[in-house]
């Protein structure tokens, strides 16, 4: 029995890529320097994969920005404006297309699936001209060969490649991408050639786009384009890697009887459905690469129910043919357990980062193999026990009372208009209410203070003055331009679900968790590891404090239950709605202990709503019902005049705008500038929104200061398909990664367009 790993996480145990990464952009090191830390990443990774047993080992899953980027480079496919004039492309224009550079922006970045990683979109148009202009995956091959590791190659396969991409601004409407396909399988059988002229005896096409909801169109350009492939693959052994949901059964028709391939890949772990498939039907002789050990996931595998699953999948297809795998890459996962030194022991049992994962791949294969490291599977099972039965888990007061809103509904008790008046006659705002989103500016100062009591290095005494003072400058600053409802600015968070995960029970921190994101960027997400409760209030001190200090309206300022959820490493031992709605109550203690402390505005922050919409669409229904539930849960016992603001990231908005009606929160605030079209094409389209609403008016991604004009030209665009008496005026996010320099003036111009077309309502 064999093992493989589908791919592997870049960055280094303590996010050396990173540094060197940063350090080269700004002109502190070389390319050399740059090359120098990303072979010894790669030489330390295959050597670890090596050491642990495994037997197909990839390689080119490494990437210096991103796999889609590689590919487009491989392609040559670099959009004009980069100037690119041929030849091998080099850092230079590679990470223009990824960053931009002081004459031409970036390409554009968009999410990788469901997962939290971003990749570079390809633009592509009829004009493309495609050549072989990046040898990477063949000279990664050849460097893990010179090492003494044999690898199987990875590239993105050509069917999702050109499914992932977008057409390129100018290009025709009806223009179809699938129509490169015939441009760029040439391309593939060059760097195909290339890989068996060095030795490859496997290759490995990732082409996840199978698990999505394709029709029959796109699924013929996989027959299409493996038959086209098939002569230049023979002598090589082919496996077409899927992941992150089950195949759909037309998919995995298609897939299974691909031309010249040898192995299929899945996700077993996600893909709930696959198993019935593979049991159904699975194509004699080849071989079934079984990914059971979770790669988006934190969790130590269940080794005895895995080896009882491929004890099942041998039975179909027999000992020689059965790989054990990851369910995906492993770049969706922390990186190694060992560098956890603040996590307690019994917590550290029941965990795997991605070198554990490894192992446990190994030990799985081997105890098929008849070779069953008894310890191994004994500490496992005990982790496994010991995390079922532990106090810490545990909470039935909590399960009980989440357990009850199952089924249930929750909703205000009065409809929202009749809120609405109830609280401008409260609040008393002029029309075009003017709002920020929460965070002000972090200055280096105040990232500091934060540090320095974290440490004990500061006294709580000092900490709460230091905090105090940041508040109230930010009130000032929002009094001396006038906006009329107030934040406190945030100074106390390091980062939104961090602050509140810290404060709850059920959460634990690690210090090197580190994953991905885009780019050199990486988050580091808390580990919801049991049942989650408030022990004490969290917000009410500062926003309570920062009431005090002005006559406006102060917003208490909470992060909502879906993005607590859908940026956290999430237990797997009950539904992810239980612990949603876990989570849900304890925010509800808040929201009403804020109502009682006399904050009458309360934004609760679903930032992540939308993109923890799943991957098939037979699947969003369940997902938006219970995950709007959860939202109104925390804020249906709070009375008429207490207004609920909601805020969410990102544009697209449109398949879920019921599901955002739907909220019922009084105000919503949109990220919206960089989409402007489509958001409010909805409302155009006759979509009745009651509630108030604030399409973000500037971009707060760049630095740029939007002139007053400009932001008057936007809310009059708005104005356009939206009442005015419901509309809001706000930027698309917080303020926290810019400076003042660029805030001042920038929330002046838009008070100051805010007042302009007051006047002329
Ligand atoms: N209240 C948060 C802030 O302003 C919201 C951030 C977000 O939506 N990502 O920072
Ligand atoms: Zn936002």
């Amino acid at each position: 029995m064999a093992s493989h790993i589908v791919g592997y996480p870049r960055m280094g145990p303590k996010r050396e890529l990173k540094f060197a990464l940063e350090s080269f952009w700004d002109g502190k090191s070389t390319a050399e320097d740059l090359k120098k830390v990303a072979a010894d990443l790669r030489s330390s990774i295959w050597k670890q994969m090596s050491d642990a047993g495994i037997k197909y080992i990839p390689s080119n899953t490494f990437s210096c920005y991103d796999q889609v980027l590689d590919t487009t480079a491989l392609l040559g496919a670099v959009p004009p404006r980069y100037n690119w004039t041929g030849g091998e492309i080099g850092f230079d224009t590679y990470f223009s297309m990824a960053r931009g550079n002081a004459s031409v922006p970036a390409m554009e970045m968009t999410k990788w699936f469901d997962t939290n990683y971003h990749f570079i979109v390809p633009e592509l148009g009829p004009e493309v001209k495609f050549s072989y202009a990046s040898h990477k995956a063949v000279d990664e091959y050849k460097e893990a060969k010179a090492l003494g590791v044999d690898t199987v190659p990875v590239l993105v396969g050509p069917v999702s490649y050109l499914l992932l991409s977008k057409p390129a601004k100018g290009v025709d409407k009806t223009f179809s991408l699938l129509s490169l396909l015939d441009k760029i399988l040439p391309v593939y059988k060059e760097v195909i050639a290339d890989l068996k002229a060095a030795g490859a005896s496997w290759i490995q096409f990732d082409e996840p786009t199978l698990v999505l909801d394709l029709d029959s169109h796109k699924l013929k350009a996989f027959s299409d384009a493996y038959a086209e492939l098939e002569s230049s693959l023979s002598g090589l052994n082919v496996l077409i890697e899927t992941y992150f949901a089950d195949v759909p059964a037309e998919a995995y028709k298609t897939l299974t009887s691909l031309k010249g391939v040898t192995g299929y890949g899945f996700d077993l772990v996600r893909g709930t459905k696959t198993l019935e498939l593979i049991k159904g039907d699975f194509p004699k002789g080849k071989y079934l690469f079984a990914g059971l050990v979770d790669g988006r996931n934190i969790w130590a595998n269940d080794l005895a129910a895995s080896v009882s699953t491929l004890e099942e999948l041998t039975a179909l297809v027999g000992k020689d043919h059965l790989v054990v795998s990851t369910s995906c890459s492993l770049l969706h996962t922390a990186v190694d357990l060992v560098n956890e030194t603040k996590l307690d022991n019994e917590i550290k049992s029941w965990l795997a980062f991605a070198a554990q994962k490894i192992v446990e791949v190994n030990a799985l294969a081997k105890a098929l193999a008849g070779q069953k490291d008894e310890a191994f599977f004994a500490s496992n099972a005990q982790a496994h026990a010991s995390r079922k039965s532990s106090p810490r888990v545990t909470n039935e007061a909590v399960q009980k009372a989440a357990a009850a809103l199952k089924g249930s509904d929750h909703r205000r008790a009065t409809n929202v208009s009749a809120r609405l008046d109830a609280q401008q006659k409260k609040l008393n705002l002029p029309i075009l209410p003017t709002t920020t989103i929460g965070s002000f500016p972090q200055t280096v100062e105040l990232r500091r203070v934060r540090r320095e009591y974290k440490a004990n290095k500061i006294s709580e005494e000092e900490y709460v003055k230091a905090i105090k003072e940041e508040i109230s400058k930010v009130v000032k600053l929002q009094e001396e331009l006038d906006i009329d409802v107030l934040v406190h600015g945030e100074p106390e968070r390091n980062d939104m679900v961090e602050y509140f995960g810290e404060q709850l029970s059920g959460f634990a921190f690690t210090v090197n968790g580190w994953v991905q994101s885009y780019g050199s960027r990486c988050v580091k997400p808390p580990i919801i590891y049991g049942d989650v409760s408030r022990p004490k209030a969290m917000t009410v001190f500062w926003s309570t404090m920062a009431q005090s200090m002005t006559a406006r309206p102060m917003k208490g300022m909470l992060t909502g239950p879906v993005t607590i959820l859908n940026w956290s490493f999430v237990r797997v031992d009950q539904p992810r709605f239980e612990t949603c709605y876990q989570i849900a109550l304890a925010i509800k203690d808040e929201v009403e202990d804020l109502e009682k402390a006399g904050i009458n505005v309360i934004q609760i922050d679903e930032a992540a709503l939308r993109e923890g919409l799943p991957l098939r669409k037979s699947e969003h229904a369940f997902y938006l019902d219970w995950s709007v539930h959860s939202f109104r849960i925390t804020n249906c016992g709070v009375q008429d005049t207490t207004q609920i603001h909601t805020h969410m990231c990102y544009s697209n908005f449109n398949d879920i705008i019921q599901s955002i009606i739907d909220m019922d929160a009084d105000v919503i605030t949109i990220e919206n500038s960089r989409s402007d079209e489509k958001l409010l094409s909805v409302f155009r389209e006759g979509v009745k929104y009651g509630a108030g609403i604030g399409p973000g008016v500037y971009d707060i991604h760049s630095p740029r200061i939007p002139s007053t004009e400009e932001i008057a030209d936007r809310i009059n665009k708005m104005l356009a398909v939206l009442e005015t008496n419901i509309l809001w005026v706000n930027p698309d996010c917080g303020l926290k990664t810019r400076k003042y320099a660029e805030v001042n003036p920038a929330l002046k111009n838009m008070v100051a367009a805010a007042k302009l077309l007051r006047t002329q309502l």
